[in-house]
């Protein structure tokens, strides 16, 4: 059995509310967060890395 480690932020799964599974954690913003199976975190690390491609194109139409 494997165990979530201490700095994971949360203990259940935000899509499921299944508990999080040591094989199935991500960062999010320099912490560790957990999904109850690997394709839960996937759908989370898509959609952020969508958000932050937005983020980044308006940072960079805003900037100079
Ligand atoms: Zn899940």
């Amino acid at each position: 059995m494997t165990s979530v480690p201490a700095n994971c932020l949360n203990t259940l799964c935000p899509w499921s509310g299944k508990p999080v599974q040591a094989d199935s954690l991500t960062e999010y913003r320099g912490n560790v967060v957990g999904f109850c199976n690997t394709g839960c975190r996937d759908k989370f690390e898509q959609a952020v890395r969508q958000f932050e491609e937005l983020l980044a194109a308006e940072e960079k139409a805003s900037g100079a």
